[in-house]
């Protein structure tokens, strides 16, 4: 058994796993293992911005960390946890003001402070940017500090399950892509930063890495998944190949149109029109489809050749980019044909705002980013929020495994134990599907993207979602005698992305049983059978375990108290 050993272990190189790193790296001997090189992780892939109220604009000079509060919990259809919003938006001037002192190259003023755009949702031009290529400039500016740190890395190193002793993670267990070998890494602190889960749906702008490793393990070992019916479908997506076209076209001022040449969004947000939330925009998007008024009964216009070339090449070049390779259009010249796509996942798991920050249920497990859910998104996350939330929380969680005092020194027979246990139970799934039979796990994939996208999507019902939980049990069924081609594990993309469906599959199960238990409307999830919002009953987080094979359902309150509950219009 190859045996590695750190005082904290994070799983995931994205913005998130990065941030933690930096924080830990000077006191503690850490390592961030990451199944792809981390300059892939889809942080790179984040286009329109990162949220501050620096007030750089003359537009946003009133503006503040609270009404940046303010806008985050109104638009999470008063589903976030108050205090939680409150933190990232006061922290979020500091921490974009050291994003630009590491060297991040923000898009300019003339007066030279940092850039601010309109985004969805937010009463002031509060969005950084760096053109519409963010991510990748803020990922490359992370990494560059960890390697100047001296962070080890392990790439291509595949979490394939965590080990505990008790209550207490005591490490987890990794496939080497390049050797096939399972490696046990010993930690009493391990991190999940292993970004969403968008990979469920067919209809996704997320990297095809996006499949929920962190929540699959973490639920395997007994960890709460909180609010994963809130999928977030980004209203503007290409057709075709969902490829995303940045929130940021519109708040640069694009127009969206349906084949009767009507600005559709005056009906339903006439002050916002298309910056109003994106769960607002893909429903009036999806209304205009299936009430025949969509271009081929499938998508409408994003039309952004009013802004001129000089815009669009300044402050949108790699939009243009995306749609004339994949789509043919010259945005200057014709307006982009678009469609909802799944985008974001605002559910994860369950982790600690009070407390040992960011910290789980399970003794010692911390989660960070778009795998968490410390609940700052609520219903409906807003635009240029989630990178802001990689790198505060990223701040904080490191903080948090700093400062924990009590380090539990298991026995390390007990570790042992639990580390030969695991691998057992690994090679025990693992040589259930050496088979030559059963279905192929890109058919099994197929199924279960199939009813994701028909039945929990934008609009969702009673009698759909109960279909979809049926499918998704053969499903699991069908995955657990799965056929893959050879069992050679050296190399073996087969063989990861058999590992990643079945982390898909748990979460996928999670995420329609909690949908059909939300019998309400509230944000992204909107139930055509319940349309309103309920908050005497649904005003809570759900929390979903599995125990002897059933999903059980259980709540925990809302933090309120800060702004006061009241209806959404735009
Ligand atoms: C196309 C697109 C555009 C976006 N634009 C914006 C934007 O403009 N503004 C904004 O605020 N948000 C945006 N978002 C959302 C935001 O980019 C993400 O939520 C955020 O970057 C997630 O960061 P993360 O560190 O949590 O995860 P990621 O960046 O996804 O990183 C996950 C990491 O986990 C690793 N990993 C996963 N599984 C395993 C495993 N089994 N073993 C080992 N390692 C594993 C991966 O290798 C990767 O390094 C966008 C998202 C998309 C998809």
């Amino acid at each position: 058994m190859k045996v590695e050993e750190f005082d904290a272990l994070i799983v995931g190189g994205g913005l998130s796993g990065l941030r933690v790193a930096i924080e830990l790296v000077d006191t503690m001997n850490v390592a961030i293992i990451s199944k792809v090189y981390p300059l892939r992780s889809h942080s790179g892939a984040a286009q329109g911005g990162i949220n501050a109220a620096l007030g750089n604009t003359e537009a946003g000079k009133n503006d503040s960390p609270k009404t940046h509060a303010y806008d985050t919990v109104y638009g999470s259809d008063y589903l976030a946890d108050q205090d939680a919003v409150m933190v990232l938006a006061k922290e979020a001037p500091k921490i974009v003001i050291e994003l630009e002192s590491m060297g991040a190259p923000f898009s300019r003023l003339d007066s030279g402070l940092i850039a601010q755009r309109p985004f969805g949702g937010a009463g002031f031009p509060r969005t950084c940017y760096a053109g519409d290529r963010t991510g990748h400039a803020l990922l490359h500016t992370v990494y560059e500090q960890c390697i100047r740190k001296g962070v080890k890395f392990f790439d291509e190193f595949f979490l394939v399950d965590l080990i505990k002793v008790g209550n207490c993670i005591a490490g987890l267990v990794a496939l080497d892509i390049a050797s096939g070998e399972l490696v046990v890494f010993r930690s009493e602190s391990v991190v999940l930063a292993t970004g969403g889960f968008g990979r469920i749906y067919k209809r996704s702008t997320n990297a095809i890495i996006n499949t929920g490793d962190g929540l699959g393990a973490a639920f395997r070992a007994g960890v709460p998944m909180q609010d994963c019916e809130f999928v977030q479908f980004h209203p503007t997506t290409l057709f075709g190949t969902n490829i995303l076209i940045t929130e940021g076209a519109r708040g640069e001022g694009g127009y969206l149109f349906n084949k009767n040449k009507e600005r559709f969004m005056n009906k339903v947000a006439p002050k916002a029109m298309e910056l109003a939330p994106r769960d607002i925009v893909a429903r009036a998007i999806d209304t205009e489809i299936l009430e025949g008024r969509g271009f081929d009964d499938s998508y409408v216009h994003l039309d952004l050749t009013h802004l001129g070339k000089e815009k669009i090449m300044e402050r949108l070049p790699g939009i243009r980019d995306i749609s004339m390779y994949f789509a043919g259009v010259d945005p200057i010249e014709k307006p982009i044909p678009v469609q909802p796509g799944q985008h974001y996942s605002m559910g994860g798991i369950a982790s600690k705002y009070k407390g040992d920050f960011g910290e789980t249920p399970l003794d010692g497990l911390y989660s960070i980013g778009e795998t968490s859910c410390i609940s700052v998104h609520g219903a409906n996350r807003l635009g240029g929020n989630s990178l802001l939330e990689t790198i505060v929380f990223g701040r904080y969680v490191g903080k948090a495994i700093f400062k924990k005092e009590s380090r539990r020194k298991l026995k390390s027979f007990e570790i042992k134990n639990a580390e030969e246990a695991a691998l057992k139970a690994i090679e025990k799934t693992f040589t259930s599907w050496n088979k030559n039979k059963g279905k192929k796990p890109a058919d099994i994939r197929m199924a279960m993207k199939t009813t994701m996208d028909k039945n929990v999507g934008v609009f969702r019902e009673e009698a759909r979602l109960h279909q979809t939980t049926i499918d998704l049990q053969n499903v699991q069924k069908d995955f657990k005698s799965m056929h893959i081609e050879t069992d050679d594990r050296k190399f073996n993309f087969g063989f990861v992305r058999a590992l990643e469906l079945r982390n898909m599959v748990d979460i996928a199960e999670v995420t329609a049983f909690a949908a059909l238990w939300r019998k309400e409307s509230r944000g992204a999830h909107f139930r055509t059978d319940y349309p309103t919002r309920n908050d005497k009953e649904f005003q809570v987080h759900s929390l979903v375990t599995k125990k002897n094979g059933e999903l059980i359902m259980e709540t925990k309150p809302v933090t309120l108290g800060i702004f006061e509950v009241k209806e959404r219009a735009y």
